[in-house]
């Protein structure tokens, strides 16, 4: 479900933003020349790899270019709308 986003940084953009799509490569490295030997899914993942946790999601303001978890803005938003009534 989408929800306003609103920066906490310059505080009037609500509407331009860069959404980026974190998708984690799971890869297992040569540790002499960095080179990826295999690459794993979700399903062939090797024992004690831990699978990326963070967020999927990152957003970058278009105005001021604060780059910051989508929790941040949807916050934001929220308290600004609640400020206003
Ligand atoms: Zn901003």
């Amino acid at each position: 479900m989408a929800k306003p986003y609103c920066c906490p940084n310059c505080k009037t953009n609500k509407t331009r933003f860069n959404l980026i799509e974190q998708h984690a490569k799971i890869v297992k490295l040569d540790s002499n020349t960095g080179e990826i030997i295999s690459e794993h899914t979700k399903e062939n993942i090797e024992p004690y790899h831990m699978l990326y946790m963070g967020p999927s999601l990152k957003i970058q303001c278009g105005v001021c270019g604060l780059l910051e978890d989508e929790e941040m803005f949807i916050k934001y938003a929220t308290y600004r709308g609640k400020e206003s009534t």
